[in-house]
Order: C-alpha cells, then structure tokens, then sequence
C-alpha cells in the first residue's frame, strides 16, 4: 500500500445529508427526550415509540453523524479490554458482561432482518488474532478466560481459521461478523423516522435540568419538556453538565480503505474465511474485507481527545502512515496495493473499561462507553434501557452493565501518556518477533 497523502475524509460511511430533518424551533412536551442520534439514542427512541411512547430525538448533526457510521463495521460481542485484565477488575461482573455482548450479537442481527436492512452483513464472526508467538500464547489464555465466563469461542491455528500468513492463529468469536455501517446506520435511521418518534437535527442540547416533573431539554431556539430523559451522547458526553464526572473519555480511532483489490490477488491472501480479524496488540489492529474487494484497517494509533471534540475528526497522517506499515507487514503481497481513504472517529473509553448505564439524576438516564466496541452493544443498551424506562423493569443484560452508583474514578486507561506507551511497547515487541522468527 503506498504510503504518502492519503486522502483523509471528514466522514465515514455517510456524506451529510441534504435532506436532515429541521432544527427544533419550538415548546413541546413528550414523555421521553432522547439526547444523540447514533445507535443508543436511535434503537432507543425507535423502541420507545414502538411501545407507544411519545418520544422526541434530538441530534447535534445528524443522525449517526458520529461513531455509528465511522467504524469498522466489525459485528462483535466480545468485551474490548484485555479479558484477563477485565477479569482482574471485575471477578464477578465479567460473566454477565460476557452474555451481554453475545446477547447484543444476537439481537443487532435480528434487527437487521426485523427491519429489512441491506447492509451487506456476513456473518463471518471475527478472531481476535496472534502476529507472534506471544500473541499466540496471548490468544490461547484469553479464549480459556472467555469460555470459563461462557463465550462461544474456540481456538484455532491460522489455516484452521482460514486466515492470511501473517496470522498464527487466534480466539474465535462465532457469532457476529462484517458490515457496511453506513446502510446499517441509515436503515436504522428510516426506520426510526417511520415510527412515530418525532426527531430533530442540527439540534446541539445545551443544557438538561431536572425538575420535579422530569426535566427540561434546551438547545439554541427550542425546549423540550420530558417525563424522562437519556442522554445517548457517548463520546461526547462530558460536554454536557448533568452527565456524570469522568464517564467516559474521548478518544480518536482512524481507519483506512484500501483500493478495489483485484479478487485473483485477494484470493492468493488465503483469507478464506472471510473473518474480521483484531491482533493482539496492546493497541489492536483491525482488518476486515468488504463487498467492494478493499480491505478496511484501523486502531493501533490513538489520540485523546480534549476540549470541544471536532466532528470532522481527520486522522494525522503520521497515524495513516503507521497503519499503512502494518498493514505491509501483515499483508506483503499486497505491499503496492493504494490505499483510498482515511478517517478517524470518536470512541468513548470509560474507567470500568466496560459498556456503563445509569442514572445522572432522578429522571435522567444514560447509556453509552462502548470501548470501540458498540456496533452491536449500542443499540442493544439502547433498547434495554428503554424498556427500562417505560417500565421500570431492569433485564439481566442491564443488569450487568448498570450502575447502581454514578461515580467515575480517574483512570489511566485513556490518558495520552499511557496511549503513547501502549503504541511503543506494541512496536518493540513486533521488532523482536521478527528477529526470533
Ligand atoms: C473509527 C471507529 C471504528 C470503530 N469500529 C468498531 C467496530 O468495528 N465494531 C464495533 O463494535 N464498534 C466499533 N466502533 C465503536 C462504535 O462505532 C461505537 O461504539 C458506537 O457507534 C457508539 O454509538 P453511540 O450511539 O453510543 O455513539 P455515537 O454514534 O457517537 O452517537 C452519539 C451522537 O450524539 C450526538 N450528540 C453529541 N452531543 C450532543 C448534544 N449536545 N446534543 C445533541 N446531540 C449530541 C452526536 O452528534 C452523535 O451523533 C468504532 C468507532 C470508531 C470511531
């Protein structure tokens, strides 16, 4: 893949949309105000009004403008920390939290078929995959601590696993696999905008305050007044007040497209599988197929966010130039092959390392901090939580991510200090896996 100037979109999978519905302008009272148009705040508001609530959406941008048609399209349930570490933190949470992801899986593809979205899925499942030998160890360790907590995954060599040279072997996730968020994204969107739900775009809220109703929704020229409000802003959650301190920290993750790859060259890859692939990095590498013959890669590179978060979020082209060399060495045949695009998006990291749900206050809910692993986690919280909410009936899904206490420690998991060395110990040890083999 050759590496200089990239050209690095301000967008995913979805260009603006010329027809985004109109700005709030007005008063207006509802039962449910739902704050963020990505997968959370859509499967939530769509399953509110499906229950015959009177919901009211309100987007910055819009709907799905932000992680929700930015990412790999990688269908995964597995949690996105280290399993071992997670187990360390989490001794007794991490089994539901395991059910909660193959739950998610389960669920995001039925809503898929319920819906009638075309978004190219194939349920190939994903592995998350060993460059080396300690990463094949790695792999081997992890898949014991997942089938213990009760995840469907085996262990396997790479030709087992019908992947490329370059990967050893890996930890199998069955269930799940690849798609094109960006029709996933928009089917749910339609849907959503069939369903009753009355939804605004371009719509930033500035402010929520609860009252002794509910609480009052502000954005520029408008206000809402809700019985119940979730706030399904993830990434960018701390730019409102009311959301717990610490929640969830922001954090850039860039991806790059490939050309159209001849299929005569990808068949000589051995990716017979077609699975998505994640190293075992400390900072991991994705790698997945499409229906256009490219190839997506993305990760190993990440950037904090600080401040006002910019929506465009364009990968640095030192990062896109990093991703190009693994993908180089993990791919050598297709060393020429050019790569297309580049853009970046706005994960949420938050101090459990695990997806988290609550209360900001009485009538004021939250959901979101999928660790870059959402796709299917999102809009299953969203529709857990509103069930929740419409009767106060909290299911064992919920149950594992819920947080009876919204109090967020300070972690180290996202700072940049501790990024930049995760990069760089990632790094050293490729180096000295190519000097042993
Ligand atoms: C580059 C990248 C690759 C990824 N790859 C994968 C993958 O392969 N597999 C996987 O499982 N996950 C992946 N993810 C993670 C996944 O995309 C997210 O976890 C998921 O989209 C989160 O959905 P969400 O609805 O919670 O957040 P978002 O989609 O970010 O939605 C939040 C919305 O809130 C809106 N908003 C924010 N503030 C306000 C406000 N004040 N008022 C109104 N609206 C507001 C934003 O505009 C945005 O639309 C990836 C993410 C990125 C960025």
């Amino acid at each position: 893949m050759t590496t200089c100037e990239v050209p690095r979109s301000e967008y995913g999978w979805v260009e603006p949309l010329a027809e985004a519905r109109p700005a709030l302008e007005d008063e207006i009272t509802c039962d449910v105000a739902v704050v963020g148009g990505g997968y959370t705040g859509m499967a939530a508001a769509l399953r509110l009004a499906e229950r015959g609530a009177e919901v009211v959406l309100l987007e910055a941008g819009f709907c799905c403008c932000g992680a929700s048609s930015r990412n790999a399209g990688q269908l995964t349930g597995a949690p996105a920390g280290d399993p071992q570490i997670l187990y360390m933190m989490h001794p007794r949470r991490l089994r539901g939290v395991v059910r909660f992801g193959e739950a998610a899986v389960d669920f995001t593809e039925k809503l898929i078929e319920r819906l009638g979205i075309d978004c190219e899925y194939e349920p190939t499942g994903n592995v998350a995959a060993a460059v080396s030998q300690g990463q094949l160890r790695k792999a081997q360790r992890n898949t014991r601590i997942l089938r213990d907590m009760g995840a469907d995954v085996e262990f396997g060599t790479g030709r087992e696993l019908g992947l490329p040279e370059a990967f050893l072997g890996g930890s199998f996730e069955r269930s799940g696999g690849h798609l094109n968020t960006g029709k996933f994204a928009l089917g749910l969107r339609e849907a959503l905008l069939g369903s009753g739900a009355h939804v605004f775009e371009r719509s930033p809220v500035r402010a929520v305050e609860p009252d002794s109703t509910g609480a009052v929704v502000s954005t520029r020229n408008g206000r809402v007044r809700a019985g119940r409000v979730l706030l399904a802003t993830n990434a960018y959650s701390r730019e409102l007040a009311i959301t717990p301190k610490r929640m969830a920290a922001p954090v850039l993750v860039s991806e790059v497209e490939t050309e159209p790859i001849d299929p005569e060259r990808l068949e000589a890859v051995g990716w017979t599988s077609r699975a998505g692939i994640i190293t075992q990095h400390n900072l991991m590498q994705n790698y997945r197929l499409t229906r256009r013959s490219t190839i997506i890669t993305g990760v190993r590179r990440l950037r904090k966010g600080r401040g006002h978060l910019d929506p465009c979020c364009k990968p640095d082209q030192a990062v896109v130039a990093d991703l190009l060399r693994g993908f180089r060495d993990h791919f050598p045949s297709l060393r020429d092959v050019a790569a297309q695009r580049a853009w970046g998006g706005w994960v949420a990291m938050t101090p459990p390392w695990l997806p988290v749900a609550g209360k900001a206050a009485e009538n004021v809910f939250y959901a979101g901090g999928y660790n870059g692993h959402g796709l299917a986690q999102a809009p299953y919280l969203g529709t857990l939580l509103a069930d929740r909410m419409a009767d106060e009936r909290c299911h064992e899904d919920l149950d594992a991510v819920w947080r009876r206490r919204s109090w967020f420690p300070p972690t180290p998991v996202s700072n940049a200090l501790t990024l930049r060395a995760a990069w760089a110990l990632d790094r050293i040890s490729d180096r000295l896996s190519r000097l042993t083999n």
